[in-house]
């Protein structure tokens, strides 16, 4: 039986990133039968919403899914659709992997972090209003003991699972001593729980400093919203960029599997962008189906595409006016290729 998986391409290079994704997924010989969705914002003028609900249901339906990244407005225009899923469908843990692949130019070599980001309240319940128009404006952030217990948990489990050996709880409870120590508090009650896995727990501000000084001190990182939204994109420039770092949402019985980075409109059909990201959150996909041996070759394809430097998109070149960068789907076919 094929797998029923919801496909988003999501809009500015997330259909070229995701139709990449899909040749190398269906070249391991797995089957899919994907649910093709629309969502972001290409569809506003036909659906009057950039998330329609159809695509909600088919996520409910087949409870796996893969998307490309959607565009958010800034500072005004319609929400977040990526945040709206993640909410609709209680994705409360946002697993964000960043390993160093040999041959990506990098500062250290052999990091290798997971990121685990709380994924449905703190700043990003986006209740704000002005209170002044144009002076001032004020924004609530929420931490829960029940989001942070399962956040946490999540994270201890995740290192259980994975062989990891230390979990760190990162917050700025100093200042934010009510929403902050409330997650530090919960975070040391879980950690109680699991005394096989080591636990310590940073100020942000000085795990940032130590992460690009010393990445190879950390493991597993558990992380409020907003702190886990910044220190995975700084994780990721550990490793080689955005263009390399897989991400995955879970909630109950649900998955969603998209890259950390967003749609790069910039370079928006110009077959350029690294389809990496996407892939390899498409091999965190095929894990979670149990197609584990099937992630374990697109892992290695790309691997082996990498290390060997030639088939690779601007980013992975040490100068990247390269000449001989390749674009997004010739990257593919080369991982293709390799499996
Ligand atoms: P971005 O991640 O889209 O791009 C930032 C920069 O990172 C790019 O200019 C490019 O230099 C690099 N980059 C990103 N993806 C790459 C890839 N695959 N290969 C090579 N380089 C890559 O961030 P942004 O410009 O801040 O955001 C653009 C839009 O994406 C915004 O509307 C934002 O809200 C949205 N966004 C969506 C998601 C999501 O869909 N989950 C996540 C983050 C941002």
């Amino acid at each position: 039986m094929p797998y029923r998986v919801t496909l988003i391409p999501g809009d500015g290079t997330g259909p070229e990133l995701i139709a990449a994704t899909r040749r190398v997924l269906e070249a391991t010989g797995v089957a899919f039968d994907w649910d093709v969705q629309e969502a972001g914002a290409d569809v506003m003028d036909r659906y009057g919403t950039p998330l329609p609900d159809p695509v909600l249901d088919s996520i409910r339906t087949n409870k796996v899914a893969l998307k490309g990244p959607i565009t958010t407005p800034i500072g005004t225009g319609f929400r977040s659709v990526n945040v709206a899923i993640r909410k609709a469908l209680d994705l409360y843990a946002n697993l964000r992997p960043a390993r160093t692949i040999p041959g990506v130019p990098v500062c250290h070599q052999h990091v290798d972090l997971a990121v685990v980001r709380e994924n449905t309240e703190g700043l990003y319940i986006g209740i704000e209003h002005d209170v002044i128009p144009n002076e001032a404006a004020e924004s609530i952030r929420i931490i829960t003991r029940r989001a942070s217990e399962r956040i946490v948990r999540f994270a201890f489990e995740y290192a259980r699972a994975n062989g990891r050996r230390l979990v760190t709880a990162v917050h700025k409870a100093n200042i934010l001593k009510a929403t902050d120590g409330l997650f530090l508090k919960v975070a040391r009650e879980v950690a109680g729980q699991y005394p096989d896995i080591e636990f310590n727990d940073r100020i942000v501000d000085n795990l940032c400093m130590q992460l690009v000084q010393r990445p190879y001190e950390y493991d597993v990182l558990v992380l409020p919203n907003l702190l886990g939204d910044i220190v995975s994109d700084l994780a990721s420039g550990l490793v080689g960029g955005l263009g390399v770092a897989p991400g995955a949402n879970y909630g109950a019985g649900l998955a969603v599997f998209e890259p950390v980075h967003g749609s790069a409109p910039k370079y928006t059909g110009m077959n350029k962008v690294n389809p990496t990201a996407t892939i390899l959150s498409g091999a965190l996909m095929l894990r979670y189906l149990g197609e584990i041996e099937a992630a374990q070759r697109v892992q290695n394809a790309v691997a082996a595409v990498i290390a060997e430097g030639k088939h690779v998109t601007y980013d992975l070149k040490p100068n990247r006016d390269d000449p001989g960068a390749v674009g997004t789907q010739d990257m593919a076919d080369a991982i293709i290729a390799a499996l």
